[in-house]
């Protein structure tokens, strides 16, 4: 899979069905049925999803909130090792450390680990409650925080189609929400990252592996990309991925998760 363009995906449905490789199955996504503003129906089905489910921690986390501790340490420790140096040079020349986060629900990540560590910290989420939850829970917003760190930021839209403001970011983390994207998008959207991110920024991406190819779920609208697939979507960008950590402590009934350092 080294060389670019070669590599072939299948996937499989949720009911164990061939769907084709990774090219043919974003064709038909592409080509099949589309809504009033010309978008892959397949967009509207994933919010239709998401607006059904409850605004909690376990509603983002499929019933799985307990992992939630396990993973903020996991989060905090790649931090620390890849970006900790960097957080304290801005720290000691006075300059704000800045996050997104990314599809990101009641804003969880945001709570849980990124306004422990960033200044400001924006959030876009594409499903309205889930978003309104985020900007009223303090420990999203960071109100009455002693060490000053916010939520500034909070964003309705989703990921196809946000552009982050230009050079604004140190870290641009995604996580649990690009099974929703298309490859196409998916790509298109790191690019408009790197152009987010501030000179020696970085992005995560944490995410689910399926054992080989993808598995769609067509009740979420969305695909588990296995870690092969998800390096090529990233080498398709022109990006690299400098780290690769695998999440620790977490239950053995769920996905082995990834995280990736990506350096653009
Ligand atoms: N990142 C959060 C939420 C994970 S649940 C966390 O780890 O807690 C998946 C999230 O992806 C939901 O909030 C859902 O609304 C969001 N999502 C669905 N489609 C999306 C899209 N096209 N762009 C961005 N986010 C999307």
């Amino acid at each position: 899979m080294s060389a670019r363009g070669v590599a072939h995906f299948r996937g499989v449905d949720d009911l164990g069905r061939d769907v084709g490789t990774h090219e043919e199955f974003w064709l038909k996504v592409k080509r099949g049925a589309k809504n009033a503003d010309g978008k892959p129906l397949w967009y509207a089905k994933g919010i239709e999803y998401w607006d059904a489910i409850d605004a909690d921690v376990d509603g983002v986390l499929g019933g799985f909130g307990h992992v939630s501790a396990a993973d903020a340490r996991d989060n905090a420790r790649v931090l620390r090792d890849v970006y900790g140096a960097t957080l304290e040079a801005r720290r000691a020349s006075g300059e704000k450390a800045t996050a997104l986060d990314c599809g990101a629900g009641v804003g969880r990540v945001t709570s849980s680990f990124l306004i422990e560590h960033f200044d400001e910290v924006d959030l876009v989420e594409p499903v309205g409650h889930f978003l309104e939850a985020a900007r009223v829970d303090e420990a999203v917003t960071g109100a009455g925080r002693r060490d000053g760190h916010r939520a500034v930021g909070f964003f309705k839209e989703p990921l196809e189609e946000f552009t982050p403001e230009i050079g604004r970011y140190d870290v641009i983390w995604i996580q649990w929400c690009i099974g929703h994207l298309t490859d196409d998008d998916l790509v298109a959207f790191f690019l408009r990252c790197k152009e987010g991110l501030k000179p020696g920024g970085i992005i995560v991406m944490k995410e689910n592996n399926a054992k080989d190819g993808f598995i769609l779920d067509l009740e979420d609208s969305s695909i588990t990309r296995s870690h092969e697939y998800l390096l090529h979507v990233i080498d398709k960008a022109g990006m690299r991925c400098v780290e690769h950590r695998v999440q620790t402590g977490f239950p053995k009934e769920l996905f082995t998760v990834s995280m990736y350092v990506i350096q653009p």
